[in-house]
């Protein structure tokens, strides 16, 4: 087989990468190792900034997003029975959507599968090769069959556990990592959600998360032990240790029910230095993570998106590299301003075990700054509805 853009990995960052390049006549392959419904079944983000809405956009993909996704035009952040709210669209005029990554990926895969454009599920042992060459291929294996694609270029968009990133040597790659000392336990259920917007909380239990996908279905987290396991969390203990760690109004305002999936996150700060090598460009998770405070994963992802998306199209309609020779420098330099909003954002919301009594007063300070300051505001609604790209 022989394509333009070999892309590793059928999560959103591949899908979108695909469908937009396919939008300038781009050949690509979409090699995923699972299959498309356990793609589908993976409950993750659901805050989209304007820039992927964008994206989706010019996909062609945001049909649905539109009819379906709910605009949230602020958020609300308490400590304990305080609480405050952020105006996004007062401050900075832009709105956030709220539209589940699941939603997105069905929507890419929609639009690929109408377009025609090959997508091979259940890929085995997916090597990259001659990266740093002229004439890169991938070789990969389906049902024990082995398969070879040669390409022009190949985008890493296989998450952080894929092949892409490990393909750069280790003499090239330079890794920054903070892990955090605590997980999110998560909960969906099937009950309307306790507030039309979303509540990070600050409590002296830990953080706690109230968030919806629609009007119908809710996303609740709070902070955990990294050594719990949802085994231990009966739907009743978890709606009882919510409604401890969010105000009294809103904890009498829970509507509980039964939990339709229960799992546990562990949360990391994670970028790889540079994101390309040779003719190899990470894209999304396999370059970088976020804690979900904050829901920039699934947007850093798209800004990649479409750095890489720009250098291709420019490579191929005028025949310029300058695009893809400055992807890794753009994509990171946006990639470090949402690392830092997620960590500080983190900081502020979670208890940590090694907290002395001067960092929890400097949590309850950076809150209040917060809350009383416009420009504090408009900071944390800039960073939150997305840096532009
Ligand atoms: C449990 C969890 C909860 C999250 N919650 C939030 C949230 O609330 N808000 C937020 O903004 N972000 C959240 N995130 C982060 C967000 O989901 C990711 O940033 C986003 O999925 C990144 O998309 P991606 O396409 O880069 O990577 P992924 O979604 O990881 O997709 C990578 C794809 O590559 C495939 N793959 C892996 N290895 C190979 C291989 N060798 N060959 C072929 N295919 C391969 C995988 O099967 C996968 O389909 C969460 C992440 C997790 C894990």
């Amino acid at each position: 087989m022989k394509t333009q853009v070999v892309i590793i990995g059928g999560g959103p960052s591949g899908l979108l990468l695909g469908q937009l390049l396919h939008t300038r006549g781009i050949k690509t392959v979409v090699l995923e190792r699972k299959t498309k419904d356990y793609v589908l079944g993976r409950i993750r983000a659901g805050v989209l900034e304007q820039g992927l809405v964008r994206l989706m956009e010019q996909a062609g993909c945001a049909e649905r997003l539109h009819a379906e996704g709910f605009p949230h035009d602020g958020t609300l952040i308490s400590y304990g029975d305080e609480m405050f709210r952020v105006d996004f669209t007062e401050h900075v005029g832009t709105p956030v959507m709220v539209y589940g990554q699941t939603e997105v990926t069905r929507d890419l895969y929609a639009a690929r599968e109408a377009a025609d454009a090959p997508i091979v599920y259940n890929v085995d042992d997916v090597v990259i090769h001659d990266a740093d060459g002229d004439a890169p291929f991938v070789t990969y294996a389906v049902d024990g069959v082995p398969a070879r694609i040669e390409c022009a270029f190949i985008a890493g968009c296989d998450g952080f556990h894929g092949v892409s990133r490990k393909t750069i040597p280790e003499s090239v790659r330079q890794e920054y990592e903070k892990v955090y000392p605590f997980g999110w336990l998560g909960v969906l259920s099937e009950t309307p959600p306790v507030n039309h917007e979303l509540i990070y909380a600050n409590s002296p239990r830990g953080f706690a998360l109230c968030s919806m996908r629609n009007a119908q279905l809710s996303r609740y987290y709070i902070q955990c032990s990294l050594d719990d396991h949802v085994d231990n969390w009966s739907d009743d203990a978890f709606w009882e240790e919510l409604k401890r760690r969010i105000p009294a109004d809103q904890a009498d305002a829970l509507v509980t029910g039964p939990c339709i999936e229960k799992s546990i996150a562990p949360l990391r700060s994670f970028v790889t230095e540079p994101m390309r090598w040779g003719r190899l460009f990470l894209c999304g998770d396999a370059a970088h993570i976020v804690p979900p405070t904050g829901a920039k994963g699934l947007n850093t992802a798209a800004s990649d998106v479409h750095y890489l998306f720009e250098g291709l199209s420019e490579f191929y309609a005028k025949g310029s590299s300058d695009g893809i020779d400055t992807y890794s420098e753009k994509a990171l330099a946006r990639v470090w301003k949402a690392e830092r909003f997620s960590w500080w954002f983190t900081s502020m919301m979670h208890r940590f075990p090694d907290q002395t009594p001067f960092d929890l007063k400097m949590q309850v300070a950076d809150l209040e700054f917060l809350r009383d300051s416009v420009s504090a505001q408009k900071a944390m609604a800039e960073n939150y509805v997305g840096l532009p790209y």
